[in-house]
């Protein structure tokens, strides 16, 4: 099989968009999806400063240096879990990989903030990984906020989204349809949250990440109940294999002409934040937040 452009031997082949390529030219199509994805949805600007989430994972250690490449502002943050055997791991991939490529980089530890994952899930007695999200999200946005950081970008991928999308629409989820996409304004108390990565599956992100020598962290977390979305994601990747395309198509078909209608209705209807008693970040619940309430259960279970 031969390059699409320049006709050298091909590395990478993806049916979706009926292509093949060299390393080289392949490194090139994923700087133009990125850049497509970034323009098409108006993300960021050269100009603005962004704080990118780096998990550890590929798809983040991916995007934040492609964003480097293209000349964007960009500084890593990495929240330390204090999981034994997989924050240490993933802490030092990400350290070495912004060692390596010159990259700023902020590590929060949770430990420090009395909230290390394995205290959390044994004194809450209750799967640790929807506390452990509202706690990742909480921090993340906090340093973006902090920071003076225009906008918040994590490495969700296509099939994250499109997966997240068949859920929501399975569920008729009104609220989730009305705010999901792959750029989510900031408002009082929360930064602006953008998915570069929109554009681009995992498998074609792998191999970005491949042909630029990312290391990434194979020491998955032990309370992990599994990948999420599992089941959905091979349903799309069915559905992809007998017709190329769809997945971005339906994802993109979404952006067009669904959510539109489903954020009126949200706006219509309406959802009123209020400043969490104790810390002061948006909530929705009337007194405190996610994060407080956890904090909170946590003290009770020590008494
Ligand atoms: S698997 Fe659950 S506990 Fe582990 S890092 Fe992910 S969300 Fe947190
Ligand atoms: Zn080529
Ligand atoms: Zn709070």
């Amino acid at each position: 099989m031969k390059c699409k452009i320049c006709k050298e031997t091909a590395v990478v082949a993806l049916r979706s968009h009926n292509a093949a390529f060299c390393a080289e030219c392949y490194k090139d199509f994923f700087a133009r999806q990125v850049e497509r994805g970034i323009e098409s949805q108006k993300l960021f600007t050269r100009e603005e400063k962004i704080l990118v989430a780096l998990s550890g994972g590929k798809d983040s250690l991916a995007l934040m240096l492609e964003l480097a490449r293209q000349g964007y502002n960009v500084t890593g943050l990495h929240i330390d879990l204090g999981i034994p055997g997989s924050s240490p791991a993933a802490r030092g991939v990400v350290e070495r990989f912004c060692a390596r490529h010159g990259l700023k980089l902020m590590v929060k530890e949770m430990a420090a903030e009395g909230l290390a994952i394995p205290d959390v899930k044994e004194r809450l007695r209750r799967p640790v990984c929807s506390a452990c999200g509202k706690i990742k999200r909480h921090f993340f946005n906090k340093a973006a906020l902090d920071g003076g950081f225009d906008a918040l970008a994590t490495g969700h991928n296509l099939d994250d989204e499109a997966a997240r999308l068949f859920s929501n629409t399975l569920r008729w989820d009104t609220a989730y349809l009305s705010d999901q996409g792959p750029r989510l304004d900031g408002e009082d108390g929360f930064a602006r949250k953008v998915k570069p990565l929109w554009r681009l599956t995992e498998f074609e992100t792998a191999n970005y990440a491949f042909l630029m020598g990312i290391e990434h962290h194979y020491a998955p977390c032990p309370y992990s109940p599994g990948a999420s979305f599992t089941t959905l994601k091979g349903l799309l990747q069915r559905l992809e294999a007998a017709m190329p395309g769809r997945k971005l198509d339906f994802y993109q078909g979404f952006l067009k002409r669904g959510r539109p209608v489903f954020a009126r209705r949200e706006e219509e209807e309406g959802l009123e934040l209020a400043p969490c008693e104790s810390c002061g970040y948006p909530t929705s619940s009337g007194d405190l937040c996610g994060v407080c309430r956890i904090r909170e259960a946590l003290k009770e279970a020590q008494a």
